[in-house]
């Protein structure tokens, strides 16, 4: 577990120490890419290079999705008595708690997120997950379904056979365990393909899988590019099925790659633009201004469910904006490994240049810079923006329109209820919504009209596992968390038996 009062000198100290590996991991061992390739894998908080990455390709996939086949026809995970699969997922749990300094800090290195941040957030939410889909598992039952007297109908549920599931690097673990942990607690074998930008604890955690008494083939990882490695698997004709986990306009890339090759399940979870909105009733200003900052500057804003939309009743708009830049202030970027950090670095330079592109146009296009707006901590060698709000947006504006995944809030005013609700759902997005007020009838109301599949009325990005998660619209499809996750990684089968003779 970690010191409580580690400070910066000491997590300099252990990311100095640090072992990095940088392999794939195929059927129970560590080994190179194929090919012999490799790329860097860069710290995004000074833009040194902190190891080689194996540029997996198609014939690692061939080579990963062979093991995952032969172990799942093997059935000594796919067949395991549940309760013994369950002991296995809650000791992987264990240990990625047990590695919680660790973890935590090839997240923040990897991707630049605080290091307060991956050590409360990231690995505890991660081992949670393994722990939650294992203690689970033993508990669900099948059904029998209601037959004339001469026949028995059974309706069981089977693991799909090979999950590969691909996902992107602003939450690496939490995301890739969202994905890994219901469908290997259902019993199917698993290729996880981690982001080319963030892929160091997804390496890591095979061997701990391994080490929590997973057999061999069973976890496999496969670092690389998108357009090689990703979707080689999305075209396997062995891949049973994906669970993809970024932007919208790769997720119609996957679900093409399903139809071009063997029609495989493909659940996508893609982007958002989430309005928040804030009635003058709100029961506490200073704390919707607090929560809206929090919003879109967590995670450097590199969230799918980022606030980035903020919809604020007319008559309190100037008095509401004030507040949200004071609480934006109290967030600024700073080192990923300072405790007292609450925003890092934005992943690499690629998206640097995308969010400082965004703000760009968001000044071409007529909105009012409230706070940041510019790169900031440039003598560090990293990726840093201040956070940044724009003011007297519209909601057709780019800025308004596409998700930018990074700290840029949009501020956008209402006269009532029936016009935000009309600009909230204004948007190709559903992935979730937010509503500040003390009427609740109110609160029902636009929890009923926002199409979104994550609703929070007076308060912002709460939920546990227990509630499932996903999108509406083109946020994609299924969902991940809760129990509801199962149903992407099981089959239904039906089983009639003549009981007359
Ligand atoms: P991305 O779509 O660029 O990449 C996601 C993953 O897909 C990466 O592993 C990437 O290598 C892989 N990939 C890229 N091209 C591919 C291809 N042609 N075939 C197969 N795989 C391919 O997204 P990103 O930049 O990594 O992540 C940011 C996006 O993720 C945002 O849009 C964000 O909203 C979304 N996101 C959604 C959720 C959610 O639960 N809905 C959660 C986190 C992030």
């Amino acid at each position: 577990m970690t010191q409580p009062k580690l400070t910066l000198a000491d997590w300099q100290a252990r990311a100095a120490d640090l072992d990095i590996r940088g392999q794939a991991f195929v059927d129970g061992r560590y080994v190179d890419a194929a090919s012999s390739e490799t790329f860097a894998c860069i710290n995004p908080a000074n833009g040194q290079t902190l190891a080689a990455i194996a540029a997996c390709d198609a014939a690692d996939a061939d080579a990963a999705v062979a093991s995952a086949r032969r172990v799942f026809e093997a059935g000594h995970w796919s067949r395991m008595a549940p309760r013994a699969r369950k002991a296995v997922m809650i000791r992987f749990g264990d240990l990625l708690e047990e590695h919680l300094e660790e973890l935590a800090l090839l997240e923040t290195l990897d991707m630049g997120k605080p290091i307060g941040d991956s050590t409360t957030i990231d690995v505890p939410g991660a081992a949670r997950c393994m722990r939650h889909y294992g203690e689970a598992i033993d508990k669900i039952y099948d059904e029998i379904a209601p037959t004339p007297d001469n026949a028995l109908g059974m309706i069981t549920r089977e693991p799909v056979g090979v999950v590969a599931a691909i996902v992107p690097w602003n939450f690496p673990m939490l995301m890739a365990a969202w994905k890994i942990g219901p469908a290997l607690a259902a019993g199917n074998s698993v290729i996880l393909k981690p982001s080319e930008k963030a892929p160091l604890s997804a390496i890591r955690i095979a061997a701990l899988a391994v080490e929590a008494g997973m057999p061999e083939g069973v976890l496999n990882v496969l670092p690389g590019y998108g357009h090689t490695v990703g979707k080689a698997l999305a075209l396997h004709m062995d891949v049973d099925c994906i669970a993809f986990t970024g932007s919208t306009a790769v997720g119609k890339q996957i679900m093409q790659y399903a139809g071009q090759s063997n029609l495989k399940r493909s659940w996508l979870e893609c982007g958002g633009k989430t309005p928040n909105v804030v009635f003058a009733d709100a029961p506490d200003l200073d704390a919707a201004a607090e929560a809206a900052a929090f919003a879109i500057f967590f995670n450097q804003g590199e969230m799918c469910t980022a606030g980035s939309r903020l919809l604020v009743e007319e008559s309190i708009k100037d008095e509401f904006v004030e507040k949200v830049v004071a609480a934006g202030e109290r967030m600024p970027a700073g080192d990923p490994l300072d405790p007292a950090t609450r925003m890092g670095a934005i992943v690499d330079d690629v998206q640097l240049d995308r969010v400082m592109g965004y703000i760009e146009a968001g000044k071409q296009g007529g909105a009012r810079v409230r706070l940041g707006g510019e790169r900031v901590f440039t003598e560090s060698g990293g990726y840093f923006v201040a956070p940044t709000i724009f003011d007297n947006v519209s909601n057709d504006m780019k800025i308004a329109q596409e998700e930018i995944f990074g700290p840029v809030l949009s501020t956008i005013s209402f006269r009532d209820e029936e016009e935000a609700v009309r600009i909230a759902n204004d948007t190709p997005y559903g992935l979730a919504a937010a509503v500040w007020t003390a009427n609740m009838s109110r609160g029902h109301r636009m929890a009923r009209r926002l199409r979104a599949g994550t609703l929070w009325v007076n308060c912002f990005d709460e939920g546990d596992l227990t509630v499932p998660f996903g999108g509406f619209k083109q946020s994609g499809n299924g969902r991940d968390k809760s129990l509801h996750a199962l149903d992407k990684y099981t089959e239904l089968k039906t089983t009639w038996i003549d009981l007359s003779r």
